[in-house]
């Protein structure tokens, strides 16, 4: 298989991964590498993010229009409840 985006600029490279998205054959310059958040479900609708990552391939064009997506995730992911509590805090004493 040959990458999407190479031959869509008239070029004709090895695709070593496809798009988890829109499932485009990719070759290492067009393929982008996340780390993927493993997550878990509780009983007590409770989801915890796993240590290890899963890896995952995107094209270019699926990455940014997941980017909001991602980071989205990544902040509800950080230190859950210290944000909040800390707006709440200033809004107290403001
Ligand atoms: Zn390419
Ligand atoms: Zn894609």
């Amino acid at each position: 298989m040959i990458c999407y985006e190479c031959q869509q600029a008239s070029k004709r490279r090895d695709a070593v991964a496809l798009c988890h998205h829109c499932s485009a054959a990719l070759c290492p310059e067009h393929a982008v590498v996340l780390s993927d958040p493993v997550t878990t479900q509780y009983p007590v609708c409770k989801t915890l993010v796993l240590p290890l990552r899963a890896r995952l391939f995107l094209c270019g064009t699926c990455r940014e229009a997941l980017r909001q997506k991602f980071d989205n995730y990544r902040e509800e992911t950080t230190v859950p409840g210290v944000t909040a509590r800390v707006q709440e805090e200033h809004a107290v004493s403001a």
